[in-house]
């Protein structure tokens, strides 16, 4: 764990066209304070939150998971962090950790070549991580630049990141990445490439994955504009004024990354396997779903209490509204547990939980989560929208505003409070990038459920449909 002066080490981070400390961004610093609640738990709550490796205790993060069990303590321990953040922070150390914990087993895959044994470094590095209880954040996603155009045909040499030179001691890379959430806040940066937009064979010198730390010299991190709102309080923007979980785009040039740190060097069919093979992907996304649960569950619960807070919840048309979003929680909550139960042991013997169980969830929760928010608006709106600013309950119209406020469900404050909390989440600029979070951070729905649907298992339906179609004499 670090603090965030510890984070004045030498990376170069920009915000608003200044290169910055992270130290004195008032939102970094409690968003970091948020993150740290990861490692609060191994110590308040020891028994869900760690594990016992040769005499030394671990964040269970970093447990490989053997049996159904081992995936339901992990379980447990996402969603207590997601709770912590109210499932507003994504990449809490425990989401690439759980991807080191199967890194090391998988590896072996990585291979070698004249300079390095791939495989060693990443067993070694997932070690290091584990050992250290590092915070790592990643970026894979290219810049979209042209789409219809492959890597290696777009000129500006900010495609990707690409190696420009290589020696004994390691390579040099250039380039860039779209976006890389949490990186000025993090410990280390974990480059690859996506699994969904496949590498070409002309684009070799793009085909790496590595790890840095965030105060390579040549690295630097340009981040989003910022989302609090200096100047109100956490009862104005009760999230934005909470945590920012910054997005950064990330740009290399001639960045310096030794042997021991390079998982895949000039290999596109390495390249294009490493999250999947190394089974990052689907381990990851167990946490991941975990905290989008979470985060489900506060907007749905929201919405009831906007609901009630307001006097809507008698009408049958209201509770029908509300009923969708329970019910929905209720799938994504039975389908998790179904990507636990179905799970299998594979080559490895790590128990992976099922993956077309994940990717419903990968791919159906963004509409839930965008249906509760909307359900909010549309009980809230008049209301949200007309809220006085907090401060207003000490200014000159306090009594009257208390007086016209106050009704037999809530007192003015408690009612103003709730529906900033609502405005925050459904309609700030805080809001609208969590809705854009949770519908892209796992990849393009569009790309999981075409994956989804040449993945389903219909046998017993294709069974029925033959024999339902078969030439029969009457
Ligand atoms: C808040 C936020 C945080 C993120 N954090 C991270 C992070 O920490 N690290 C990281 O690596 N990434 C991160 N991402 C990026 C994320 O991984 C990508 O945005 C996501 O995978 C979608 O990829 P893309 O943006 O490249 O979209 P694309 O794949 O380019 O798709 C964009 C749109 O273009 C259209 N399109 C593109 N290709 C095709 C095609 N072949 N056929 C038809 N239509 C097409 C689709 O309509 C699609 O909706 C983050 C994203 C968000 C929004």
């Amino acid at each position: 764990m670090h603090t965030i002066e510890q984070l004045d080490d030498g990376r170069a981070v920009y915000l608003n066209g200044k290169r910055i400390n992270v130290a004195e961004v008032p939102i970094f610093r409690k968003t970091l304070a948020l993150n740290n609640q990861y490692y609060d738990l191994q110590r308040t709550h020891s028994a869900v939150h760690t594990y016992q490796e040769n005499g030394k205790n671990y964040d269970i993060a970093f447990k490989v998971p053997r049996t159904v069990d081992d995936l339901r303590q992990k379980h447990q321990a996402y969603q207590e962090i997601a709770q912590s953040n109210s499932g507003m922070l994504g990449r809490t150390p425990d989401f690439l950790n759980t991807g080191m914990a199967v890194l090391a087993e998988r590896a072996d895959f990585l291979g070698h070549n004249q300079y390095a044994d791939f495989a060693d470094n990443a067993r070694n590095y997932a070690k290091w991580v584990k050992a250290n209880d590092i915070f790592i954040s990643h970026a894979l996603q290219n810049p979209q630049l042209n789409r219809q155009r492959a890597i290696n045909a777009i000129p500006s040499g900010y495609a990707g990141v690409h190696t420009v030179e290589r020696n004994q001691d390691g390579i040099f890379v250039s380039g860039a990445k779209m976006v890389n959430t949490m990186a000025p806040i993090a410990d280390d940066l974990l480059i690859f490439n996506p699994p969904e937009l496949l590498l070409e064979p002309g684009d070799t010198s793009y085909a790496v994955a590595f790890a840095t730390p965030l105060n390579n010299p040549g690295v630097k991190i340009i981040c989003r504009k910022l989302l609090d709102h200096p100047g109100y309080t956490t009862a104005d923007y009760p999230l934005s004024n909470l945590l920012d979980e910054i997005d950064a785009y990330i740009i290399f040039d001639h960045a310096f990354i030794p042997w021991s740190k390079v998982f895949v060097d000039n290999n596109v069919e390495m390249s294009n396997r490493f999250f999947i093979d190394s089974g990052m992907f689907i381990h990851t996304s167990h946490q991941d779903e975990v905290r989008g649960i979470t985060k489900l569950e506060l907007a749905t619960s929201l919405a009831i209490r906007v609901a009630h807070v307001l006097g809507l919840d008698g009408f049958l048309g209201v509770q029908e509204k509300l009923g969708r979003l329970t019910a929905n929680l209720e799938l994504i909550k039975g389908t998790i547990t179904r990507s636990e139960d179905q799970g299998h042991l594979d080559q490895f013997g790590i128990y992976t939980p099922s993956l077309q169980a994940l990717q419903a969830v990968r791919s159906t929760l963004p509409s839930y989560y965008d249906q509760a928010l909307r359900v909010t608006q549309h009980l809230a709106a008049g209301s949200m929208v007309g809220t006085p600013g907090y401060a207003e309950f000490d200014g000159d119209n306090a009594t009257i505003l208390k007086q016209a406020l106050t009704t037999d469900r809530a007192t003015a404050t408690e009612r103003t409070r709730l529906l900033n909390l609502a405005f925050d989440l459904t309609s700030a600029g805080f809001g609208q990038r969590q809705l854009m979070y949770e519908y892209y951070h796992g990849g393009n729905p569009m790309r999981i459920r075409s994956q989804h649907y040449q993945h389903a298992d219909l046998t017993a339906g294709n069974h029925m449909l033959d024999s339902l179609l078969a030439e029969h004499v009457d």
